[in-house]
């Protein structure tokens, strides 16, 4: 699906030999048994002959493609034209077994459907127009008379039931199925490529690049739930490195984002399942403990206050930082707004600060 259309065109020429060896081994096999009685005698040797030029071919243009591949004008037409001659090819393919005939028309509708999957719209759309044309153009031809229908068959099969002939059934299955197979396969790759999307979307979606601790925007999706129609408790702390762009300006930007990545290490591992650490921006992380009240909040900072001031980090050139961190606590109380707690524990975190840093402070609420 993200590959570039040159490489999906090879794919294709790959699947198209493929798909031909099945036919000609299908058309050999049947030829010694008593089957022959199905096949048209005279058409069946063109067949053989008609399906060795298509493999040749289909080779030739795989080959030519590899060849060529590092030119990027060329590069850019094969990506175009190789679907076209895959359409055109199985038309021929099609055309001898009966153009109506179930294996054709499943074999038309499958590929259809993956070039409008796998290839962008203005390529699809001007390949589809030119196969269409040759495809109308081969029904008419059919039906005046010009082109015989079915050809591969003998008359006595043409003209039989069918539906209750079981060799003309497994032929369709035979010729059908390698088809249906690989369009299986497109569609399990496309899905694992489309499901692995979504998931690494979702993650980047809620987690902080930097730290991998989740990011503003989760954490205020997740506070939102808790305030709307059945208000859940909770307390918020707020964490600022002290004097962090000292970090940065001795050590270097480097140096300051290891200590990023170290302090949301410790938050999280100092934290229960269900509390949420993120971080909230520049060097502010925000604790959001689930069910907790002041006095377990409390307990909690002191903790994450201490293992912060006692993580020592090595830096590339063996020399040790330490950082400390300032904390503000609020707890949640139901008609407040997530707002109106956020800028509580953003009070308390400012006096932390101005009492002189590495210390925790809550907010008293009037
Ligand atoms: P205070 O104790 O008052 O909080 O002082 P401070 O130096 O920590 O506060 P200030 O807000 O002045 O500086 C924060 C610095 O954080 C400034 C900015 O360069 C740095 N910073 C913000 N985001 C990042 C980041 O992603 N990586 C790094 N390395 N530094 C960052
Ligand atoms: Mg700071
Ligand atoms: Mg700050």
């Amino acid at each position: 699906m993200y590959w570039p259309d040159f490489n999906k065109g090879i794919l294709l020429l790959v699947f198209a030999l493929l798909i031909l060896l099945g036919h000609l081994g299908w058309y050999v096999v049947n030829y010694e048994s008593a089957n022959q009685i199905w096949f048209s005698q005279s058409y069946h040797d063109e067949r053989i002959f008609t399906t060795w030029c298509q493999i040749f071919l289909t080779a030739f243009v795989l080959l030519l493609a590899l060849a060529f591949k590092g030119n990027a004008k060329f590069r850019h037409f094969m990506g175009w034209f190789i679907p076209l001659f895959f359409g055109l090819l199985l038309l021929y393919s099609a055309k001898s077994v009966g153009l109506y005939s179930p294996a054709s028309m499943g074999g038309i509708l499958n590929i259809l459907l993956i070039g409008f999957v796998f290839y962008k719209p203005k390529v699809i759309y001007s390949i589809m127009v030119i196969v269409t044309l040759v495809f109308g153009a081969m029904c008419y031809f059919t039906a005046i008379g010009t082109l015989a229908y079915a050809p591969l068959f003998s008359d006595r099969l043409n003209q039989s039931d069918l539906y209750s002939n079981s060799f003309w059934l497994k032929s369709m299955l035979i010729l059908y199925s390698p088809i249906l197979i690989t369009s299986a396969l497109f569609f399990e790759i496309l899905l694992r490529q489309w499901r692995n999307r979504d998931q690494k979307i979702e993650i980047l979606s809620r987690i902080d690049g930097l730290t991998g601790v989740y990011n503003r925007r989760y954490l205020s999706e997740f506070l939102n739930k808790r305030h709307q129609k059945n208000f859940q408790k909770y307390s918020m702390i707020l964490l600022d490195l002290d004097h962090f762009k000292k970090i940065n300006d001795s050590y270097g930007h480097e140096a300051g984002d290891l200590v990023l990545r170290q302090v949301a290490h410790v938050l999280r591992h100092a934290v229960r399942e269900q509390d949420k650490v993120g971080r909230f921006g520049g060097e502010e992380f925000s604790l959001v403990l689930a069910d907790q009240d002041l006095a377990k909040a409390l307990e909690i900072a002191e903790r994450c206050r201490q293992a912060i001031e006692a993580l020592e980090i090595t830096l590339p050139d063996q020399s040790v930082l330490k950082v400390t961190a300032s904390f503000g606590i609020a707890t949640a109380q139901d008609g407040m707004s997530m707002d109106e707690v956020t800028r509580l524990a953003d009070q308390a975190l400012y006096k932390s600060k101005e009492n002189g840093r590495n210390q925790v402070q809550f907010a008293v609420l009037a």
